[in-house]
């Protein structure tokens, strides 16, 4: 993906205009949240979904990003991410990651998050719960101070070292703002103290890709699905977040989601572990 190497720090006004997005983003995460279940396709929550993008005034901000041809990237399974919404209807069992981006006012927002339909197993339960902790262990690393690497490290030292899961070294988060993609890349692995200073006004996307199996991945037939080597499941869940002193604020919203889950008997809810 072309990245522009700049470094971009926002301002509060800026920010705003990336909370807004992201909010949009969550309402559209939370429409699927109540929509999915096994039986239904990704075609139709994309359908849905860039519906309400488009009434919230907004665009989505994958659509024609680099050529790709949808709102959502649905990732069922062994995807990891990049898949394409398709006509195949979802099964008792699946773990589906969903990732979703606005652009409104110039700016873009970004967030995922995984659901679990019906009987998953335990061990993918487990992952995503794990996955979903990485998160946070991430994002408690994007204070004004630190360095990418401690970003990376902290959420590879849980998932790999603590759980033996693979942490996907091909993609990353990323700066955001004016494009989706913006300057630093945000590893899932790392050295602390190592990488770029985390400074006031950065926004981020952190978003830990974890196998179950292996880290190692290709690209499936299709040209952008990213699926696991090993085929095993792989869990996704992200939040765009600006640095800021002591915390960061994150910007993206998964209790709309949760809200959502809470009410769909179909979708298991995934607790973060303390
Ligand atoms: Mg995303
Ligand atoms: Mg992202």
């Amino acid at each position: 993906m072309q990245k522009t190497k700049q470094i971009f720090f926002k301002t509060d006004e800026e920010v705003e205009c990336i909370r807004e997005n992201c909010l949009i983003v969550s309402k559209a995460l939370a429409l699927v949240a109540s929509l999915i279940k096994p039986g239904i396709t990704g075609a139709y929550l994309d359908n849905e979904a860039e519906t309400l993008i488009r009434d919230l005034k907004s665009e989505p901000g994958f659509k024609g990003l680099y050529g790709f041809p949808a709102t959502l990237c649905i990732s069922v399974n062994e995807g990891v991410v990049h898949g394409i919404p398709t006509k195949q209807e979802f099964k008792d069992g699946d773990v589906v990651s969903i990732d979703c981006g606005s652009k409104w006012n110039g700016f873009y927002g970004d967030a995922a998050y995984t659901f679990a339909l019906g009987n998953v197993s335990e061990p993918v339960m487990e992952l995503l719960s794990v996955t979903k902790t990485a998160l946070y262990k991430g994002i408690e690393q994007a204070v004004h101070g630190k360095r990418v690497g401690d970003i990376g490290f902290a959420i590879q030292q849980y998932c790999e070292r603590e759980h033996g899961y693979g942490v996907v070294r091909e993609l990353v988060g990323h700066g955001l703002g004016r494009s989706m993609h913006e300057a630093p890349e945000v590893p899932n692995y790392g050295r602390r103290g190592r990488g770029v200073l985390l400074k006031d006004g950065l926004v981020i996307a952190i978003e830990p890709m974890i196998n179950l199996g292996k880290r190692d991945v290709v690209q499936s037939e299709d040209g952008w699905t990213i699926i696991t080597k090993d085929r095993k499941p792989s869990a996704h869940y992200e939040h765009t977040v600006v640095v800021r002193k002591n915390k960061a604020d994150i910007l993206s919203n998964h209790d709309l989601i949760e809200e959502q889950i809470k009410n769909n008997p179909e979708i298991n809810e995934i607790f973060a572990k303390n």
